[in-house]
């Protein structure tokens, strides 16, 4: 009954853990000393497993160049996005109702911001050239006296192209105007330096890392201090910006992922990227292939392809051999194409013929061979059975 597993080419949507990270995950939900609250400051116990909370905190802060200090824990870059932009936008409501964005933000994003358009707020979706990037001059161009919030991600999860957020922010703070960025796919991939770049508040997330699901943080400025409005209220966690008792193993699992992602980036970057070429000059053989996104502008672990000539949902039954994505694992329960390719330009049948390939740690070169033997032979198939009158050319 137990078919063999697909080869996992979906590290985009999440990582596996790493063992490291485990290890450290399982040692502080063993040991009985750690099992105190964080919060808990009068015994030993919640001091013991505070020092950890903390020392988490700095190994985030170090990953992205910030201040301990300016590290809220959260479940993950989802309420991160809602904290910044819900937090941001009505905490300084006084200030404008204007906020500026891309198409091709994540969900995450894109729904927090339709929550704040609902409550008055207008919101300018920039649209992406066509390798994706926003241009600084669009972003300066776009700026209005009411405008509070600029939004925009760092890696775009679909097609990997990396947005220039340092240009973006320096635009911003020279303007005065506050700049989030969801950095979820960002680290470990492409440096992240909150002070270079200008940012004021950064989106994170585990496991999208190597770390555990359901833990994050939000980097806010403190220096001069960004007001934030929180979403939850009770105990007065981190600073009364989250409220709710922090999860120590979580917590501990995202503060070694990160500093193991950022101290092994150089070599994990190298590796990956000799592993995502060999599996694009494999699938361009085929010809009749388009890269989605910028061509030297993205990180490495990301190929998204569109196949001419063949149809998008008979493509995807046909990998099954294969653990891809078509769009994001987010939007991928519905079968429109897209939303992202179709802001590059893309029609909506290339865009359903398209699948995105997403590399990792884990990832070997036997498993890349695999993968461009089977859409090598399924694209092959499904070409040579298509109508002539298939308007997909
Ligand atoms: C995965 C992802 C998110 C959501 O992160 P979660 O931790 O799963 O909530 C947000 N933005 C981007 C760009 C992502 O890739």
């Amino acid at each position: 009954m137990n078919a063999p597993l697909p080869i996992y080419l979906d590290y985009a949507a999440t990582t596996p853990i790493d063992p490291r990270v485990a290890e450290a995950m399982i040692e502080c939900l063993r040991e009985p000393e750690l099992q105190g609250n964080p919060s808990s400051m009068g015994h030993e116990y919640g001091r013991r497993a505070r020092a950890r909370v903390e020392q988490a905190r700095a190994q985030v802060a170090a990953a992205v160049n910030g201040r301990p200090e300016c590290i809220v824990w959260t479940s993950g870059a989802t309420e991160s996005n809602n904290l910044a932009l819900l937090g941001v936008a009505r905490f300084h409501a006084d200030r404008g109702k204007h906020i500026v964005s891309s198409k091709t933000e994540h969900k995450a994003v894109l729904d927090a911001l339709k929550q704040l358009e609902s409550e008055g707020f207008f919101v300018t979706y920039l649209k992406p050239g066509a390798d994706g990037i926003v241009a600084p001059e669009q972003v300066s161009e776009a700026l209005r006296d009411d405008t509070q919030l600029v939004s925009l991600m760092h890696v775009n999860n679909e097609i990997g192209i990396i947005q220039d957020v340092g240009a973006i922010g320096r635009i911003c703070r020279e303007r005065g105007i506050l700049f989030h960025v969801d950095a979820a796919q960002s680290m470990g991939k492409v440096g992240i330096d909150v002070q270079a770049m200008c940012v004021d508040l950064l989106s994170l997330t585990a496991h999208k890392s190597y770390g555990p699901k359901g833990v994050g943080a939000l980097y806010v400025r403190r220096n001069p201090p960004v007001g934030l409005r929180p979403l939850i209220f009770g105990g007065g966690q981190e600073l009364g910006l989250r409220s709710g008792t922090l999860p120590t193993h979580q917590i501990v699992g995202m503060g070694l992922a990160c500093e193991i992602a950022e101290r092994e980036r150089e070599a994990d970057v190298a590796r990956i990227c000799a592993l995502r070429e060999r599996l694009w000059t494999g699938i361009s053989k085929l010809g009749r292939v388009e890269l989605n996104g910028h061509r030297t502008q993205r990180v490495c672990g990301v190929l998204n392809v569109s196949f001419h000539g063949v149809e998008g949902e008979s493509l995807k039954f046909a990998l099954t051999d294969l653990a891809v994505s078509s769009g994001s694992a987010c939007a991928s329960a519905s079968d429109a194409p897209s939303y992202v390719l179709r802001a590059l330009g893309r029609s909506d049948q290339l865009a359903q013929s398209s699948l995105r390939f997403s590399l990792g740690r884990f990832t070997t070169e036997a498993e890349i061979d695999a993968a461009i033997a089977a859409v090598t032979r399924e694209v092959e198939r499904l070409r040579a059975i298509a109508p002539a009158t298939s308007p997909a050319k």
